[in-house]
């Protein structure tokens, strides 16, 4: 039976499914629910690359949507060590405990998939965390698109809110683009630091500085005490350098020790101020709209990606092209606009193979050589 794609929720025909999957109706109750073995299936299902769970997946999202997006969603990035793990466990507990609310972790790890090693370990790093009711954490592999950065995160992030989860924590490394992937899916993006450690070693780049919400000048204890401060000083005068945010928000710089939990209940509430400040202002719909547009426009861009790199005839073509530019054969340019025709499905032709039949009243263009094959 032939999956029917037009279908996105409740019709009459089950597309084809792959073992062990369930119909998609178990998986949206589940998750609504709150059931987090179900939610775990889901967010399995989510992230598999295999065509069949393609469309489950999308009936699913589709499903759950209506429940989604009530959320706080807070990125937290820094470099190995600086504490996010620790810092991640007192704060989730402090959501958790304190406030009686749920709380979900999802750790975003750029770490290479071929070494098979992982920055961000496993969920063990948050002992307390990870044994709470309340508590969600999932750790997402990084492959394949968007520069290896977790593509599903954002996907399962909905699915978490649809879950009950009000807060969502998004944890990545600071190394480079996976800071950049988790500022477009979060509401506030949070910095942690260590002083002492020289910006070059903690990877802070111009750029970054200038996504933060807030930075946290992390291990702010015993003989570090001084140290913090006084980089706690120097942060706050580099970013005010910057010119003013759009939504009207001075990025803050404060001290924190994980380690001995202080500080870490008083960045929350500059979370919560933040937030209250940008549903009253508007900004918090707008920024949450653009997301999802661009998110968008980026999954349409990494799906033609996949399809380009899957077609036979640019799979042929590609070697000799590729030997042809490496030797200076070809030009870059016109490698891949050879590549681009293939992948259109018009085939390159030399001038002399153009069919001199084909009767056209178009001026000679660029087009001109190329045969257009329905
Ligand atoms: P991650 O790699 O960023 O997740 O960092 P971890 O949370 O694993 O912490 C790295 C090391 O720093 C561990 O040995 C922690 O015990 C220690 N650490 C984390 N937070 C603090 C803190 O606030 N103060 C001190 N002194 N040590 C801390």
């Amino acid at each position: 039976m032939q999956p029917d794609s037009s279908r996105i929720s409740n019709g009459s025909a089950p597309p084809a499914r792959r073992r062990g999957r369930l119909a998609p109706e178990a998986y949206i109750e589940g998750v609504l629910q709150g059931d987090r073995v179900t939610l775990a299936r889901a967010i399995t299902i989510i992230e598999s690359d295999l065509e069949s769970d393609g469309e489950l997946a999308a009936e699913i999202l589709q499903g759950i949507l209506a429940e989604a997006g009530d959320s706080l969603r807070v990125g937290i990035t820094g470099v190995p060590g600086a504490g996010k793990s620790t810092f991640i466990d007192v704060l989730g507990m402090h959501i958790v405990r304190d406030r009686g609310e749920k709380v979900a972790v999802l750790s975003v790890d750029p770490s290479s998939p071929v070494s098979g090693g992982s920055i961000l370990g496993d969920k063990t790093r948050m002992e307390r965390l990870s044994v709470e009711e309340r508590a969600f954490i999932r750790p997402s592999p990084a492959r394949g698109h968007l520069g290896g950065v977790a593509r599903r995160t954002r996907e399962t992030i909905l699915l978490c809110e649809a879950a009950g989860y009000r807060n969502i924590l998004v944890e990545t490394v600071g190394v480079g683009q996976s800071e950049t992937a988790v500022r477009s899916m979060t509401d506030f993006f949070l910095l942690l630091m260590l002083a002492g450690a020289g910006d070059e070693l903690q990877g802070i780049k111009r750029g970054i500085l200038e996504m933060l919400d807030a930075m946290a000048i992390n291990k702010a204890d015993g003989d570090n005490r001084l140290e913090a401060d006084r980089a706690r000083v120097q942060y706050a005068g580099a970013l005010h350098l910057f010119p003013p945010s759009p939504d009207g928000w001075t990025p803050r710089v404060v001290t924190c020790s994980a380690l001995a939990n202080e500080g870490i209940r008083e960045i929350w509430e500059m979370v919560l101020q933040h937030h209250e400040k940008m549903r009253a202002s508007g900004w918090f719909l707008r920024r949450r709209r653009q997301q999802a547009l661009a998110w968008m426009r980026e999954l349409v861009l990494a799906g033609l990606e996949e399809e380009f790199f899957r077609n036979p005839a640019v799979r042929d073509r590609m070697p000799a092209l590729e030997e042809a530019v490496r030797t200076a054969q070809a030009t870059s340019f016109t490698a891949a606009r050879e590549l681009l025709a293939l992948f259109r499905n018009r085939p390159r032709l030399r001038q002399s193979d153009a069919a001199p039949a084909r009767s056209s009243s178009r001026p000679p263009g660029p087009d001109r050589g190329f045969q257009i094959k329905e």
